[in-house]
């Protein structure tokens, strides 16, 4: 008797055969003289019948919801039944039998959080970490396309990246140090030996604000590399989430007809993405918003209206120096612009930022003491322009606002099995 995965039964590859699954109970009906059951294993879930003549009618009555067990029947098709097959069962294995489920319809959303352990069983939580792991392979497919070396940054760091306020800080032994908040300043170390790069590694941020679009552990996927300017980066990353789109778009119907997410918008992306640039943002929103003014971060909601016209990936770019971290390159006849350029997305707004990398040591000196930082803070990072500079870019992705955005999901947090926000860190 074959063991199969119930995906296999599915699709129709074990029609009128004998069949063991292993898994667990998710749903159970009893009626007189027939039990339905419905079993889960990795890959999906099927209707199971018990006749009351079958010899495995004990064990069915006895199992409780999440209970793990073997079953053995034949597979066969039924247009009544969900998926279109089902198991007549014959053997049924008790594996553990479950206590009463604590998670059932009526549950609040908080309560559902508390059981993230547990949650984490649903189709719709199963569904999403399968896309998540798409996605990342489909990342990392295209990165390697394009030369790209994987490379393993740390997250334990001394200096903060941007300097302050959302920074974790740490007892490392007896040292005070921070977890960090992107990889891009060991990225540009490592563009010196292998070029072009990428990761795809935790950031930090002691965020307090509780958004859709917030968690303080993220997952962000990070590139940077040299001889390359602001057009080159925005090809790239264009590239970059076409290819993840258009991948995740032939792959994950099932998935994403199961969640009910539109997967057509996902097709629809293509190179080249709309570019307009912060001033033409900012033009575009003082209609709608009078107060804002050239100078001013755009925030979630300026961006969401943004978004809206475009209805699907642009880039903003050219942003106002002042609002930019240390390290971004402003152009030398109209050094109040800084070359920094961020994604955006209808509904999420902001899912990537990226820039070019001032390569000038004085003028890194410079702009680091006009916001605050101490160069001796970093004198490793100012060596990199002591030691053979080299225009370069580079950008951040999170993960979790891609995916967010790709799975119609109403909260980050469902966009990673364990999130971390200011009042979740259970289990
Ligand atoms: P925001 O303004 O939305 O807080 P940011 O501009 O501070 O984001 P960056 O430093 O540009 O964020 O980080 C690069 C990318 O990492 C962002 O475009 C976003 O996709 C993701 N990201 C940043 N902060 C978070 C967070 N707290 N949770 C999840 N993803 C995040
Ligand atoms: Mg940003």
């Amino acid at each position: 008797m074959a063991m199969v995965k119930i995906r296999e039964i599915l699709e129709g590859c074990c029609a009128d055969q004998k069949v063991t699954v292993r898994g667990w109970v998710y749903r159970k009906r009893e009626g007189k003289e027939l039990i339905f059951l419905l079993i889960r294993d990795s890959t999906g879930v099927i209707q199971c019948t018990i006749k009351k003549t079958s010899p495995s009618w004990n064990e069915a009555q006895k199992l409780t919801i999440e209970s793990s067990l073997t079953l053995e029947g034949t597979a066969k098709e039924d247009k009544r039944a969900p998926g279109g097959f089902e198991i007549g069962a014959e053997t049924i294995t008790i594996i553990g039998l479950a206590e009463t489920f604590p998670i059932s319809k009526d549950k609040s959303e908080e309560f559902i959080r508390d059981m993230r352990h547990l949650w984490l069983r649903s189709r719709k939580m199963n569904l999403v970490m399968k896309v998540r792991a798409d996605v990342l392979d489909a990342a990392r497919q295209y990165f390697k396309s394009q030369d790209y070396t994987e490379v393993s940054p740390p997250m334990f760091i001394s200096a903060a990246v941007e300097g302050g306020s959302t920074l974790f800080g740490l007892k490392y032994f007896d040292q005070d140090l921070y977890l960090t908040q992107s990889s891009q300043l060991y990225l540009e170390i490592l563009i010196y030996s292998l070029e072009n790069v990428y990761c795809i590694a935790p950031s930090f941020r002691a965020e307090k604000s509780r958004t859709i679009r917030h968690l303080t552990e993220y997952w962000h996927i990070e590139g940077e590399w040299p001889f390359a300017d602001m057009n080159d980066l925005m090809k790239f990353e264009e590239g970059l989430m076409t290819h993840v789109c258009q991948t995740i778009g032939d792959k994950c119907q099932k998935e994403f007809a199961e969640l009910g997410a539109d997967i057509a918008k996902l097709k629809a992306v293509k190179a080249p993405f709309p570019r307009i640039t912060y001033k033409e943002a900012i033009d575009r929103l003082k209609p709608k918003n009078p107060q804002l003014a050239w100078g001013a971060d755009l925030g979630y909601e300026d961006e969401k209206v943004l978004a809206e016209d475009f209805g699907k990936p642009f880039f903003v770019y050219d942003y106002p120096t002042e609002i930019k971290a240390f390290y971004c390159k402003t152009y030398s006849d109209h050094s109040e612009v800084a070359m920094s350029v961020d994604m955006m997305v209808p509904r999420i707004g902001e899912i990537s930022t990226g820039g070019a990398r001032e390569e000038n040591k004085d003028i890194l000196t410079e702009r680091m003491k006009a916001q605050g930082l101490k160069p001796e803070d970093y004198e490793w990072y100012l060596d990199l322009r002591r030691y053979g500079t080299v225009p370069h870019v580079g950008f951040g992705m999170g993960l979790e606002r891609l995916l967010v955005w790709m799975l119609d999901l109403d909260n980050i947090i469902d966009a990673i099995p364990f999130p971390r926000t200011t009042r979740r860190f259970y289990p």
